[in-house]
């Protein structure tokens, strides 16, 4: 089994102004290639500590991958720090030059001293050709590991480890098995109780294993194996007996799937949100070719705004309250209406922490669908902070759109 290390590199990292997600994502893709991750060190900026780092690391790794520290500025140490712990000193590499010239050429840019000292590498190392960025990341071996370095922007980072990284895991002799992985989304099914449906399939030490992963409001379960076959039947069992509560295979936004199936279905829709106040909107128009199909969105928050804009009766708004069915179904009808789209999505209720009243308790939520079938209108008791009881009814909202697609025959993913 390979054992691989990660070494995260910068100060930032270590007086918290940034989040280690490098580390995170190496793990990750680290792990599926056959090389789990044993031990994780995070250093500043300097040249010692960095070098130490990497000693400590090759009496038990063998890969370690190091992130950061690679670029042309004073504070970028780490080919210096990979240099002490091989007990050599950086030389300017000349493919490295020829690489990086090359890439400059093509941006039209002038390579600079500073830039050039990127192509300093550790006597005896490798440069890693680097396409999405300026420096170079570096390949070296100390004691029997293999020390591959990448640059710290997250996107080099990733695409460096995809191209230059993996490969060379795939060849490694101390590689482990190679785990098959597939993800499931879910929304309207807490993680308790997705946990007893699948509670066999969710037991410690089971090949596949099952993990579920929980959002603000959704569930993300994962299943990982060294069998590929095995990991497709867990996939068909779960989609079986979650039903129409699993969102799609693999990890798309609700949101995504949603837009995805209005575009594919040419249905226009317009929104009306109270505590939402936009939420949903901005999560349509988030997807690309989100024009072709919403029309409008409202951000109805005063009740003036849901009578003038939408029409609301005032005459429901007393009898019933903004928190209403009936507030939540004239909302709905008034901005398909006003809007002159196929379907509308409204949602009012009560954020919290502030405003519950006698028989409406924070957390309290309306939403309503309207379409040219009529309205459906749901109420539900969500739990939360504000953040979360507004995220969850703007995606409870999403959801009953989908369902509602899905039943008339569109199949999303
Ligand atoms: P550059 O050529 O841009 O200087 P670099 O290889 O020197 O790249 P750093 O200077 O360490 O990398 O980091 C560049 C930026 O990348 C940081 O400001 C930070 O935003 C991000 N970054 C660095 N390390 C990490 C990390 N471990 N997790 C997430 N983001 C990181
Ligand atoms: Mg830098």
């Amino acid at each position: 089994m390979g054992r691989a290390f990660i070494i995260s590199v910068g100060d930032e990292l270590l007086s918290g102004r940034i989040t280690d997600t490098n580390a995170t994502w190496l793990s990750n893709e680290l792990r599926a290639a056959g090389f789990p991750v044993m031990e994780r060190q995070t250093v500043g900026d300097d040249r010692e500590a960095i070098a130490g780092a990497i000693r400590r690391g090759v009496v038990d790794a063998d890969v370690i991958v190091v992130s950061g520290g690679l670029g042309p500025t004073a504070d970028d140490l780490t080919r210096h720090g990979v240099a002490e712990a091989l007990g050599v000193s950086c030389m300017r590499h000349q493919e490295a030059v020829a690489q990086m010239t090359a890439l400059f050429e093509r941006a039209g840019r002038e390579l600079s001293s500073t830039n050039l000292e990127q192509g300093d590498l550790p006597e005896g190392s490798t440069p890693l050709h680097n396409e999405w960025g300026s420096a170079p990341g570096i390949r070296a071996d100390l004691d029997g590991a293999l020390i591959l370095v990448l640059p710290g922007v997250p996107r080099e980072l990733k695409k460096m480890t995809r191209a230059r990284v993996l490969p060379l895991l795939e060849e490694h002799p101390a590689r482990g098995e190679v785990l098959v992985r597939e993800s499931v989304t879910v929304v309207g099914i807490p993680e308790s109780e997705a946990g007893r449906i699948l509670e066999d399939l969710m037991q410690r030490g089971r090949d596949p294993s099952v993990g579920s992963y929980p959002g603000v409001a959704h569930l993300v379960l994962v299943v990982e194996g060294s069998d590929g076959a095995a990991v497709s039947k867990d996939v068909a069992e779960i989609r079986d007996r979650l039903g129409d509560a699993v969102v799609c295979v693999g990890e798309r936004a609700l949101h995504e799937v949603v837009a995805g199936m209005l575009i594919a279905t040419e249905t226009t829709i317009a929104v009306a949100e109270s505590l939402t106040g936009g939420r949903i909107a901005d999560l349509l128009v988030s997807i690309p070719g989100a024009s072709s199909v919403f029309k409008a969105g409202f951000a109805t928050y005063a009740d003036e705004a849901k009578t003038d804009v939408l029409g609301v009766r005032p005459e429901t708004l007393d009898a019933h309250g903004a928190v209403s069915e009936p507030c939540a179904r004239e909302m709905a009808e008034g901005a398909r209406r006003v809007a002159g789209a196929d379907v509308a999505l409204a949602t009012t209720g009560i954020a919290g922490p502030t405003g519950a009243v006698p028989g409406k308790p924070v957390g309290t939520v309306f939403i309503a669908l309207a379409s040219a079938d009529g309205t459906d209108v749901r109420r539900l008791r969500l739990i939360g902070d504000r953040m979360q009881i507004r995220e969850r009814a703007a995606a409870a909202a999403l959801d009953l759109l989908r369902k509602r697609l899905s039943r008339s025959g569109f199949a999303a993913g």
